[in-house]
């Protein structure tokens, strides 16, 4: 063509470097964390509150418009996180979520206050993982082999468990009874 390009063009390019910006970010991520260059600063935080906030500033599901299912269990107390690695966990596991269960029933998000520790579950009914692939999901670059045509660099997860090993908790996956996935994070409080 000559002169400017055609809109369906733009949007594409526009897209392309929108991911690879986004691989970038991952990519460098992933490295400060590995030189422990990533700051660490937990202060006392209302995880309900939280929540919404995150709820209110993202669009998790731009092609169909699901909303999130919150629930609350137990007794709320303030939780000590940082904000910035919270932030990230999060955002990547419900992204996840909604980006693998597309045409499907919306994800969950069950927030539990137990004894000594407060457990974010975060449940979808989509595609789920082969189970015997389930365990290598935070594995860098790792994808599983039902991905189809789901874009993803296979990063997320992998710098979620880090983050979530900064708090001193644990992240575990298991199927959802019928089908997708459960990721639960376990952070002590
Ligand atoms: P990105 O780096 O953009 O997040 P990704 O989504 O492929 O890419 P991860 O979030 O690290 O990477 O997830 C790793 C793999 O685990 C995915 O490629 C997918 O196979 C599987 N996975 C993660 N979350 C889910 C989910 N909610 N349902 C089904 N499969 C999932
Ligand atoms: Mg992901």
């Amino acid at each position: 063509f000559e002169g400017k390009p055609p809109a369906k063009y733009i949007g594409r390019i526009t897209a392309e470097v929108l991911r690879l910006t986004s691989l970038m970010n991952d990519i460098l991520l992933l490295g400060r964390i590995e030189s422990g260059r990533i700051p660490f600063n937990p202060v006392a935080t209302d995880l309900k509150e939280f929540v919404l906030e995150i709820l209110d500033a993202n669009r998790f599901d731009p092609t169909e418009g699901r909303r999130l299912l919150f629930a609350i269990e137990g007794v709320s107390r303030p939780v000590m996180v940082d904000p910035m690695l919270l932030n990230h966990i999060l955002v990547n596991l419900l992204s996840n979520a909604f980006k693998y269960s597309r045409g499907k029933p919306a994800p969950e998000l069950i927030l539990t206050y137990r004894d000594g520790c407060t457990a974010i579950i975060v449940r979808d009914h989509g595609i789920g993982v082969p189970k015997d692939e389930i365990e290598k999901v935070f594995e860098s670059f790792f994808r599983a082999s039902n991905v189809e045509n789901i874009q993803g660099t296979g990063l997320g997860l992998a710098i979620v468990k880090q983050f979530v090993e900064m708090h001193h908790g644990t992240i575990s996956i298991e199927n959802t009874h019928g089908s997708g996935i459960t990721i639960t994070v376990s952070l002590p409080s």
